[in-house]
């Protein structure tokens, strides 16, 4: 973990935020790379379950939301975690995160554990009084519940259809930490689908499995992926089902995204806080019911993480991100072999054609051998090289960043070659 998150740091994947001030505790800036990296997975995201799929649409609602959104969905009573104190130390962990009732780090003992409400609070407009206080929504799927409504009437979607969004969350996490694992302001990409009362448990891993290919589509090792369903004691006191699909980290086995059968909990408790009517009428059957949801919830970050943990690789000669082409940041290097004006024009102009189709990079400076090792450090799956033969035969070696083995490739056949390999045709269905 420390190589690679100085690896992150040191190629422009992500930093600690405000470092000029000291840093702000588990909050991460995304440099350059890391904004292409995080880009990437959402579209990834997006394009699997939005995309490809009739029966989803996306939305985009507002992270200030009217705080009865959160009384109704239960947040304000019950989005709490227990906080610990340790008496000699003064150090304070999340109670159902420790193994031993004394301090981890001294001995010493511990408070009675206190619920803490990890929803930010801040105030619309300039009065600060109760009345003006709202939350950073702590999940995006509340916009999409209070949204149903207006979402089914505009696209006119019958059941069994689903709703998905991809935006910041806040929480006021007891103990971040790990990284990008656990921070206070973090993205997620939430599906909420709402199926009929017949066939939801057939929804619910129907969805498994799809979110579950989605990842093994995108390259992960299925070695360290792993299905977890939650225990009785687990669930949420409406929820039927869920599974977390769990990664093993070097700290160990940990959620990277829920699935979970909802009941009709999250309609029902707007439809009693509101007032308003969201039931749906299938006008086939003649029945009004009360849609049941399925919901798929996994974070940007912590997806990220994965990727990059799992793509890590130090072998002798070179560090190597393997990165699925689809997520790499750039998908092309192009070098010219040699600082030479006719070798650079030739290099630029490739480089010109190719960025309308794919992020490409261009780098002339020190050993080819340098600036393979510098692209397979950030994952760039394909390099290009134009020498002095390209000028005679018109054709460039390109190098594979995986096998390193290389093909030399006629100009007019770049575009058809690297289309080849980096397209992504994910086989989820
Ligand atoms: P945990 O038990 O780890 O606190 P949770 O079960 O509360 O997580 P959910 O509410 O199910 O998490 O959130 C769905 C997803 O959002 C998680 O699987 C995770 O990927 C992401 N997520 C939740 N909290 C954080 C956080 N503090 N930092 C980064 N990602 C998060």
């Amino acid at each position: 973990m420390e190589r690679l998150i100085s690896m992150c740091k040191q190629r422009g994947f992500i930093y600690p935020s405000s470092e000029i001030y000291g840093g702000l505790n588990s909050c991460w800036d995304y440099g350059p790379l890391g904004a292409e990296l995080k880009r990437n997975i959402k579209e990834a995201w997006w394009y699997a379950n939005v995309q490809l799929r009739d029966d989803v649409v996306g939305a985009d609602t507002s992270i200030l939301m009217h705080p009865d959104v959160w009384r109704a969905s239960g947040h304000l009573a019950n989005f709490t975690d227990p906080l610990v104190d340790c008496k000699e130390c003064k150090r304070r962990y999340r109670a159902d995160h420790l193994e031993t009732d004394v301090c981890p780090e001294c001995g010493g003992e511990l408070t009675e554990a206190r619920q803490f409400n990890l929803m930010f609070k801040t105030f619309l407009g300039p009065v600060e009084d109760d009345a003006a206080v709202v939350y950073l929504r702590p999940e995006t799927a509340q916009g999409i519940f209070v949204d149903f409504k207006l979402i089914q009437n505009a696209t006119r979607q019958r059941v069994p259809f689903g709703i998905a969004q991809i935006g910041k969350s806040f929480r006021n996490e007891v103990s971040p930490g790990n990284f990008i694992f656990r921070s206070r302001e973090f993205e997620q990409m939430e599906l909420e689908f709402f199926v009929s009362h017949d066939d939801d448990d057939e929804w619910f891993r129907c969805w498994v499995d799809y979110r579950w290919k989605w990842y093994l589509s995108l390259g992960i090792n299925p070695n360290k992926l792993r299905q977890r369903p939650h225990g009785e004691d687990e669930l949420a006191h409406y929820a039927k089902a869920c599974i977390d699909v769990e990664y093993e980290f070097p700290f160990g086995w940990q959620e990277i995204e829920g699935i979970a059968h909802r009941g009709t909990y999250d309609l029902s408790q707007h439809i009693e806080h509101s007032g308003k009517d969201l039931s749906y009428f299938d006008d086939l059957t003649g029945q009004r019911y009360v849609p049941i949801v399925i919901e798929s919830s996994a974070g940007v970050d912590r997806t990220l993480l994965t990727f990059l943990v799992d793509a890590f690789h130090e072998e002798e000669e070179r560090t190597v991100l393997k990165l699925h082409p689809r997520l790499a940041p750039y998908k092309v290097a192009v070098f010219p072999l040699q600082k030479k004006p006719a070798l650079k024009e030739l290099a630029l102009k490739i480089k010109d054609e190719l960025k309308y189709e794919w992020n490409v990079t261009y780098d002339e400076t020190g050993s080819i051998g340098r600036r393979y090792r510098r692209q397979d450090e950030i994952g760039t799956p394909y390099c290009i090289t134009v020498d002095f033969d390209s000028l005679e035969d018109g054709a460039v070696t390109i190098r594979d960043r995986d096998t390193m083995a290389q093909d030399r490739v006629s100009l007019d056949k770049v575009s058809a070659y690297l289309r080849e390999r980096l397209t992504w045709k994910p086989e989820i269905d």
